[in-house]
């Protein structure tokens, strides 16, 4: 069982947690978490580019230090980077005081490697309880999301995954993939069709 989007109930529970963008225009927000991973992340670029497409990337922090020049692509190539923490730490398993250590590490490694700061936060996995976010808060915006593709399960049937993303993509939506070694075989199978889908539909990719 894959789930494809956040209920409305849950999403009222976080209200300073961004679940979507404007409903009213034709923009749509697409996100891509974990890389930068070498193949993966550079497979996505040159998805993105061929129909000029913009995205945001939430970057590991050991993943930019593993692979600065990745990461440099996708700043060079007009995406933004957000913050996922260094360690993609799980929110509920870790205290405030490393979870917010962690996060600046990889605020340290985006102002080494790529002179930046960022000002988007994305916790992994979704988890991160108040005492942790209340810090970041103070210099980032939180983005979460309201439409999961479900590119993670490798054994999912990539039509199944297209259609129910298809499905639930709106004006306004939030549309998270994952640029990492277990998507690396889901996304040439999911990632091209849903980006021409985008177009036949003259939804625009913005940032966010
Ligand atoms: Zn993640």
């Amino acid at each position: 069982m894959i789930f494809h989007s956040v209920p409305k109930a849950v999403q009222v529970l976080f209200p300073n947690r961004k679940w979507s963008g404007d409903p009213s225009g034709n923009k749509v927000y697409l996100t891509f978490d974990d890389g930068p991973v070498p193949g993966v992340t550079t497979y996505v670029l040159e998805q993105l580019k061929i129909r000029n497409q913009k995205a945001t990337f939430f970057m590991v922090g050991d993943n930019v230090r593993k692979h600065p020049e990745l990461a440099r692509a996708v700043l060079a190539d007009g995406h933004l980077i957000g913050n996922h923490t260094y360690h993609h730490l799980k929110g509920f398993k870790t205290s405030k005081e490393e979870y917010y250590r962690d996060f600046q590490k990889s605020e340290d490694i985006f102002r080494e490697v790529l002179g930046i700061e960022s000002r988007l936060f994305r916790p992994p996995y979704g988890s991160l309880t108040m005492a942790q976010s209340s810090p970041i808060r103070r210099s980032h915006q939180i983005i979460m999301w309201d439409v999961l593709s479900g590119d993670y399960h490798p054994k999912a049937d990539p039509e199944k995954i297209l259609f129910e993303t298809k499905k639930r993509t709106k004006a306004g939506s939030i549309i998270v993939f994952h640029d990492q070694q277990k998507t690396a075989d889901m996304l040439p199978k999911i990632l091209p069709q849903f980006l021409d889908f985008l177009l036949e539909k003259e939804f625009k990719t913005s940032l966010l």
